[in-house]
Formats: C-alpha cells, sequence, structure tokens
C-alpha cells in the first residue's frame, strides 16, 4: 500500500475544480468530465477496460480469470457540492484506484472480475435530485420527476447531460442485469463525529437511514402588533414554534435507534415587524434506519397537533409527507466487514448512515457494504473537509481484503498449476 501515492493522487484531482472557497466539481460539469479523464486515464494506464455507461457513470474493468464470474465493484463518486471538500465521494473512487493499483504490484490475479466505479451526479447541488448514475445503474432512475429540472443558471437536465455528450432520454439504459456484479463496496468519509467521538477508525455501516419528511401550514391571524392584546392572538409563528420543540422532543425520545428529526425551513407571513404573524409553514425532516422509530415521531408530532390548534387558536394543515424506506447494507457483509476489523485489530463501530449514498441504490440490487471513515470535526460538504491519511489507508487495507475475499484471489502457484 502506498501510502504518497494515495495522497498525490487525492491532491492531483483536488486540483480539478479547485476554488478559493473550496472544491467545485459539480455534477455533468467540466470539472466533473476532466475528474472522470483523470480516473480513467490511471485506469488504462493499469490495462483496465474503461468505459462510460448512457447516464455517465464512468465503469473500470480490471478482467478476472474468468470474466463470465460477476464483478467485484468498488466505487463512489466524483462531483462535489457548491464550496465542497476534497474527501466526500472522491475517497472512494482513490480507494478503488488504490486496489487495483496493488493487485498489479503484487501480481495479483482474481477469479471475478474487478470494477471500479465512479458515479456520476451524486450530489443534489445541481437539479435538487441526487444519486442519478447509482438510479441509473440500478433501475431505479424515473426520467418523469427529472424532466423539467433546471439548474440555478436555469439551463434544463437535458441541456446538460447533452453537453456531456449523453442523452437524456437514454440514461435508463445504463440499468444493469443482476448477474454483473457479485458484490459493491464503498469507503466514503462519515459526514458526521460519531467515530472520533467513540475513538474509532472505521464505521461499519448497518444502514441508510432514508427521509420522511413533511410540510405543515399553520393558519393563524394577522393583526396590529400593537394594538393586540397578548391573550386575543392567533400568533402562527409561536405555534410553529411550539411545533419545532415537539418535533425536538419526539427525537429525542428515539435516541437509542439514533433516530433525528429537523425543522430546517420556516417561513413567517406576512414578514412584518409590526404585524402579529397570520401565517407560518414548516418543513420537518425525520431520519432513522428503524421504519417503526420513525413512525412513533410522526404519531408524536401529528398527536400534539391539535392540542396546539387548540391552545393557540389556529389550523394546522399537512400539505403533504413522503417517504422513503430506510436501506440496510447486506448482513453477511457487515458481518464480514466487521471481521476483517477485527483481524486487523482496528478499531471500529457498528453505525448507521444520516446522508444518502450510491450504496442506498447499489444496495437494492445487490449486496453491498459501505465504511466510514473519521471526517475530523465531522465536517463534510465543506471546504475544510479532513481526514487523516493513516485513516485512509486502514480503510484501503480493509476494502483490499474485502475485495480478495469476493473476487477470490488466486495465488502464483495455482496459477503455475493452471498453466
Ligand atoms: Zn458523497
Amino acid at each position: 500500500m502506498n501510502r504518497i501515492r494515495v495522497v498525490q493522487t487525492l491532491e492531483k484531482i483536488s486540483k480539478i475544480g479547485a476554488t478559493a472557497n473550496g472544491m467545485e466539481r459539480i455534477a455533468y460539469s467540466e470539472a466533473e468530465r476532466q475528474a472522470k479523464q483523470f480516473v480513467r486515464e490511471q485506469c488504462e494506464q493499469l490495462g483496465m477496460t474503461v468505459r462510460e455507461d448512457e447516464a455517465g457513470n464512468l465503469i473500470a474493468r480490471k478482467e478476472g480469470i474468468d470474466p463470465s464470474l460477476p464483478a467485484v465493484a468498488v466505487g463512489s463518486h466524483l462531483d462535489t457540492v457548491y464550496n465542497g471538500g476534497k474527501y466526500d465521494g472522491t475517497l472512494g473512487v482513490i480507494a478503488g484506484l488504490e486496489i487495483v493499483r496493488m493487485l498489479a504490484e503484487e501480481e495479483i490475479n482474481t477469479l471475478h472480475p474487478v470494477e471500479l466505479i465512479a458515479f456520476a451526479c451524486e450530489e443534489s447541488a445541481r437539479f435538487n435530485a441526487s444519486t442519478l448514475g447509482s438510479k441509473a445503474m440500478t433501475g431505479f432512475l424515473d426520467l418523469d420527476s427529472l424532466r423539467s429540472l433546471k439548474d440555478k443558471d436555469d439551463r434544463s437536465i437535458q441541456e446538460v447531460v447533452a453537453e456531456q455528450g449523453l442523452e437524456f432520454e437514454s440514461m435508463t439504459n445504463a440499468a444493469r442485469s443482476k448477474e454483473d456484479i457479485k458484490v459493491f463496496l464503498e469507503l466514503h468519509i462519515e459526514q458526521g463525529s460519531k467515530l472520533i467521538d467513540r475513538n474509532k477508525t472505521i464505521g461499519v455501516v448497518t444502514g441508510i437511514a432514508a427521509p420522511m419528511r413533511l410540510s405543515l401550514t399553520i393558519d393563524g391571524k394577522s393583526s396590529h402588533s400593537g394594538t393586540t392584546g397578548m391573550k386575543n392572538r392567533s400568533d402562527a409563528f409561536l405555534a410553529a414554534a411550539e411545533l419545532s420543540l415537539i418535533v425536538e422532543k419526539a427525537a429525542l425520545a428515539e435516541e437509542q435507534y439514533e433516530t433525528v428529526a429537523t425543522v430546517g425551513v420556516v417561513d413567517v407571513l406576512p414578514g412584518a415587524m409590526n404585524v402579529v404573524p397570520g401565517k407560518a409553514s414548516l418543513k420537518i425532516d425525520i431520519r432513522s434506519t428503524n421504519g417503526e422509530s420513525r413512525k412513533r415521531v410522526l404519531a408524536a408530532i401529528k398527536q400534539e397537533i391539535e392540542r396546539v390548534e387548540q391552545s393557540r387558536n389556529v389550523k394546522v394543515t399537512i400539505d403533504w409527507q413522503t417517504e422513503e424506506e430506510p436501506v440496510m447494507m447486506d448482513e453477511m457483509l457487515v458481518k464480514k466487514m466487521a471481521t476483517i476489523c477485527e483481524n486487523r485489530r482496528i478499531p471500529y463501530s457498528f453505525l448507521p448512515s444520516g446522508a444518502g449514498h450510491d450504496s442506498m441504490y447499489m444496495a437494492k440490487r445487490w449486496p453491498t457494504a459501505l465504511l466510514f471513515v473519521p471526517s475530523v470535526d465531522g465536517l463534510s460538504h465543506h471546504p475544510d473537509e479532513f481526514t487523516e491519511a493513516g485513516d485512509i489507508m486502514t480503510g484501503i487495507g480493509v476494502m483490499k481484503e474485502a475485495v480478495l475475499a469476493y473476487a477470490i484471489e488466486v495465488n502464483n502457484k495455482s496459477k503455475r498449476r493452471k498453466a
């Protein structure tokens, strides 16, 4: 394993799309294309065959002794948010590259092919739609839901992907068959501080907490702030504030399941200093890998709505509610990853992922494992994102062992026997 090479590769990719305020390698941009081109060249030098699929995913393949067998795939994404960091996504691609480099150096052949995948458009930064590449690969891309999307420069998704040589209507052709892949493995920074808090080096992700989201409108009554007595008000904002505290309390009651709930958007109308707010809206995001726990949080919020309506003389309406199913990682792979850590005496912890990843969709189709390495201060989507090189190397070591276990290393002796 070559630490200097890994750090240098990360530095080289980090020059692509670097700005004074962090990384800007937005999905389907020229910078993302250049980063893919860099990875493509590195892979071709290693003798891999490289292709780009209809969704813009880069797929590099090191052939196995039996090319008809399903591939062991490793990867993540190269796109970033605006003002992003160097590690989110990129780390998982570099890990895959380093593993293939090591296999080449050590002259290790595998029975199964090994693939490195750099997914396109994992981040929602450009179109408010995330994981397009992995959705396309797994057959979950819904073109209808994307057709009218525009970026902040008012450019349509059709136009933007066409610039990358892709055809919007053909993106679903990137779907691969179940027989193509044996397992998928992703290394990613944690995007939280549980590992550092627990003094662990590796996080073995058990599941990805999908969001349940709801939007509430609170109708009260606008009135003059100077002339309306405190007891005669129907203050929509105060009702919203009370409901927000109820959201917090409901999530805290589910702490043992690591369930979290957030009111991230509050609008207050009419929004004037001399008017008691007549209308307010809240957007609530509830996440857990435990579906029942998430339901209890929702139930607790709904239960309090009527009381708040009465005590504050307002009307609360649930405008819409969406829910995505939490995705569990493959149990066999989770155990395998833990065993590898134990054997190598690496301090590790099982933990849920609160953020979505390409692994979320890959897990719906293929046995998938997601490993976290610590992110200093829990930073992500931030220019100061940083992971210690030593932790990166530990993560790559675990990934490599897993790749060899599933791709099945064929040692020189058996190679000779075969010959
Ligand atoms: Zn990411």
